[in-house]
């Protein structure tokens, strides 16, 4: 066994930091060049279609490897000229480099790519994804982790695929006013003597500092992620926050106790203010709480849902459902042009939030429920709910097979899909038409410039038999 593998180590076309010079063919879903030596496939980071680079080889595996550019001998015209290294590194804005007119293809392509390999619907028409007009400065909410280097609390973001942090204060994605107050609330703590949380430890005490502000509203919450309950001082530094901070209306400690990645715990304790935030989306307001779902690019989420109700084609007759509602976003956005709106949300916080949202803004013909979308639809399907249209918006694994089962038990006329990762998308598709769905057409919309994710929204429709 371990001769065979050594022949095969023998056999890869390059070796470990050698020197080669290449032409990148493609670019990978996460934003790498991909590059072949006789055949061996090498991931390359910040090298694009068609530029000839000499690089030097870092990793081998026995499928593929990864170089690093050392010298960029032919530049790529669609190379973003001032994109910042770290920022590509870090994984905040994987495709800086590229132009944005070029990430809007690249963006479209995926979606196409995928509808072709795994739903095997190489004919559905992709639309050009719609574009931000001021691609940058966009993100609502920032998670950031705090670590301790050279003796000083410290604020950045954690190199790809690793937890080294890379010290940052201009995130260039986040909004400007978050960035400042990130910066801010680092200053503050340290000033308190706030200890950073040692991962590998397992010990120490601030994890991150997460922030969330209206795009609208411009109404902040501050959520300081601690590994224990006891915060000394809390109060204080609270006071100091929103002294410096005047658009501070939220002050949250979350406490998480456990050894994870998973950033939030599951108990939080007002320090300072209200347990939300308010914003404005297509004209009505909504709260958000800390453990609240709520789209980080509000301007692109206005037109992903406008995209969304225009595939609907509503009228007054019509029952909705919306799945993986959130605080309701979706539903509270259509109630006013159909009949009724049924949702439901696993998160209890979000459930809560999306009853309160529809009394906020004075609508009484939606009904939010807390569970499984997958339960819950088949508990409607029971009781004999006739949604017209369902509106799902699933986190990035898609939905449940059976989610699928129950909603064409149900036959309503359209289902609109809106998705974050179009590879989930597309395996649900496939079962959808099984079932007599077809996918009409799918619509990307770039609610993450700069980075690879691509989010779009599909309509399907019933067809009669
Ligand atoms: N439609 C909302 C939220 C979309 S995000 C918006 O546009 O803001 C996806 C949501 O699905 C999250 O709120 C998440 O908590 C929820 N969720 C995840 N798994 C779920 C499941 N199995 N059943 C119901 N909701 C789920």
């Amino acid at each position: 066994m371990s001769i065979i593998k050594e022949n095969t180590m023998k056999d890869y076309p390059v070796k470990k930091n050698e020197e080669q010079i290449v032409t990148i063919l493609d670019l990978s879903h996460e934003g790498m060049g991909i590059a072949k030596v006789d055949g061996y496939l090498l991931f390359i980071e910040n090298a694009l279609p068609e530029e000839e680079v000499r690089v030097r080889i870092e990793k081998i595996g026995p499928k593929f490897g990864f170089a690093k550019v050392l010298e960029w001998l032919k530049e790529s015209p669609y190379r973003e000229e001032d994109a910042k290294e770290e920022l590509l590194r870090t994984g905040i804005a994987p495709l800086s480099h590229l132009t944005y007119e070029k990430q809007l293809s690249f963006k479209q392509e995926q979606v196409t790519n995928v509808l072709k390999k795994i739903a095997h619907m190489p004919d559905v028409t992709v639309s050009p994804t719609i574009a931000m007009e001021q691609p940058s400065h966009y993100r609502n909410k920032a998670q950031i982790p705090v670590q301790k280097i050279n003796g000083q609390l410290t604020t950045g973001f954690y190199r790809k695929h690793s937890h080294t942090l890379i010290p940052l204060e201009d995130f260039y994605i986040q909004d400007p006013a978050i960035d400042e107050a990130i910066s801010e609330i680092r200053d503050i703590l340290q000033r308190f003597g706030v200890k950073a949380y040692n991962e590998e430890a397992h010990e120490g005490f601030l994890r991150h500092i997460i922030i969330r502000r209206g795009h609208y509203s411009h109404q902040m919450m501050v959520i300081l992620v601690t590994r224990k309950p006891k915060f000394f001082q809390a109060d204080k530094i609270a006071e100091v926050i929103k002294e410096m901070l005047p658009e501070v209306v939220s002050i949250i400690q979350n406490v998480n106790e456990e050894k994870t990645n998973v950033i939030m715990g599951p108990t939080n304790r007002v320090l300072y203010g209200k347990s939300y935030i308010e914003d404005q989306l297509l004209g009505k307001t909504f709260r958000i709480s800390a453990q609240s779902f709520y789209q980080v690019n509000t301007e692109q989420a206005e037109k992903l849902y406008q995209v969304a109700m225009d595939f609907a084609q509503l009228s007054k007759n019509d029952t909705v459902v919306d799945a993986y509602s959130g605080i309701g976003t979706i539903g509270l956005s259509l109630a006013d042009k159909v009949d009724h709106v049924y949702g439901m949300e696993i998160v209890a916080e979000a459930v809560k939030d999306a009853q309160t949202n529809a009394a906020i803004n004075g609508i009484t013909n939606a009904t939010y429920l807390e569970g499984k979308a997958e339960k819950i639809m088949h508990q409607w399907a029971r009781e004999e709910v006739q949604p017209t249209v369902v509106f799902v918006d699933p986190p990035r694994k898609g939905l449940d097979a059976s989610f699928i089962d129950a909603t064409c038990e149900m036959q309503p006329e359209r289902v609109v899909y809106i998705s974050c990762n179009p590879a989930t998308m597309a395996r649900d598709v496939k079962l959808f038409a099984e079932k007599g769905y077809q996918l009409e057409k799918v619509q990307p919309v770039d609610l993450f410039p700069q980075t690879v994710h691509v989010e779009c929204v599909g309509l399907l429709t019933r067809v009669k038999d």
